[in-house]
C-alpha cells in the first residue's frame, strides 16, 4: 500500500528513522565454512543480523570469535557458505565478482586497523584519488574532499603526507576517506586499535555523529570498552555465535 492509499485512520507512523526504515544491511542466516586443507572451520554458525540507517552497532568478543569474517561478509569482500547478505535491498551473495567492486564502490565505506593511507599522497589525495580513478570531476571531489576533513576537524592536514599525522589524525583521514563516496554503510574493524582512550573516543564520537546526522548504518568490531557506550547496540561474537 502506498502513502496515499493508506486510511485516513491508519495510525502516524513512529517518527525515529532508525524503527522504521529497511535494513541498509541484513545478513540472513548467513554461515562461513572455511576449508583448511582437510580440516574445516566454522567461523560462523548461521547467523541472522540487521543494522538500520542511523545505527552504530558496536561488535566485540574474543580474538578467533569470528568477527572480521562477519564484517567481511557483510562488505561482501568474503561470501558466506549459506545464507543472504542483503545490502541496501540487493542480495550481494547474486552478484558476480565483476559487478561486486562498483557495487562496494558505490554502498559500502571502510575504516581498518590500521589507517592503510597511500604513503606518497597527501591527506587530500587520499581522498581524491578514487573520484579521480572514476573520472569524476576534479573540483567537485576536491571540495567533497574539503568539506570531509573541516567536518572531521583535519582540514589544516590536507596538505600533508600520512607521515606527518599523528595516529588519531590518520584514523580521521582513514574515516573521512571512507566516507567520500558518500556509502549508506560503513564498516570498521578495530578503528581505534592503535589510539589512546581520548583519541579513540574522539574518532569513534566523530564516526557516532556522521551516522546520526546521515542516517548511515554502520558496523565497528572493537575490543576497545572505553567506546562502546557511543554506540547504539553491542553484540558479542563468542565461537562464530552472535550474542545480544
Ligand atoms: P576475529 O576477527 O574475531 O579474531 P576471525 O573472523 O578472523 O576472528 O577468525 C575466526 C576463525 O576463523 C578463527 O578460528 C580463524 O583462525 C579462522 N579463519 C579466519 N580466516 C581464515 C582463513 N582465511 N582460512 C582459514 N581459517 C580462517
Ligand atoms: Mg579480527
Amino acid at each position: 500500500m502506498t502513502a496515499l492509499q493508506m486510511p485516513a485512520t491508519h495510525p502516524a507512523p513512529p517518527t525515529s528513522p532508525a524503527v522504521t526504515a529497511l535494513p541498509t544491511l541484513a545478513l540472513r542466516d548467513v554461515s562461513k565454512v572455511y576449508h583448511d586443507g582437510d580440516t574445516e572451520i566454522t567461523a560462523l554458525h548461521p547467523t541472522t543480523f540487521e543494522v538500520r540507517p542511523g545505527e552504530l552497532v558496536a561488535v566485540n568478543g574474543p580474538s578467533g570469535s569470528g568477527k572480521s569474517t562477519l564484517l567481511s561478509i557483510a562488505g561482501a569482500l568474503l561470501r558466506p557458505s549459506t545464507g543472504q547478505v542483503l545490502i541496501a535491498g540487493q542480495d550481494v551473495t547474486r552478484l558476480s565478482e565483476r559487478d561486486l567492486p562498483a557495487f562496494r564502490l558505490r554502498h559500502i565505506g571502510f575504516v581498518l586497523q590500521s589507517s592503510n593511507l597511500i604513503p606518497y599522497l597527501t591527506v587530500r589525495e587520499q581522498l581524491t584519488l578514487i573520484p579521480r580513478l572514476a573520472h569524476a570531476d576534479p573540483r567537485q571531489a576536491r571540495a567533497q574532499a574539503d568539506e570531509l576533513l573541516r567536518t572531521l576537524g583535519i582540514e589544516a592536514r590536507a596538505g600533508h603526507y600520512p607521515d606527518a599525522l599523528s595516529g588519531g589524525q590518520k584514523q580521521r583521514v582513514a574515516i573521512a576517506r571512507a566516507l567520500m563516496n558518500r556509502p549508506g554503510l560503513i564498516l570498521a574493524d578495530e578503528p581505534t586499535a592503535s589510539l589512546d582512550s581520548v583519541r579513540g573516543r574522539e574518532v569513534v564520537q566523530l564516526l557516532a555523529h556522521e551516522v546520526r546526522t546521515q542516517n548511515k548504518a554502520a558496523v565497528m568490531v572493537t575490543h576497545d570498552e572505553r567506546v562502546l557506550d557511543l554506540c547504539d547496540r553491542v553484540v558479542t561474537m563468542v565461537d562464530g555465535r552472535l550474542r545480544g
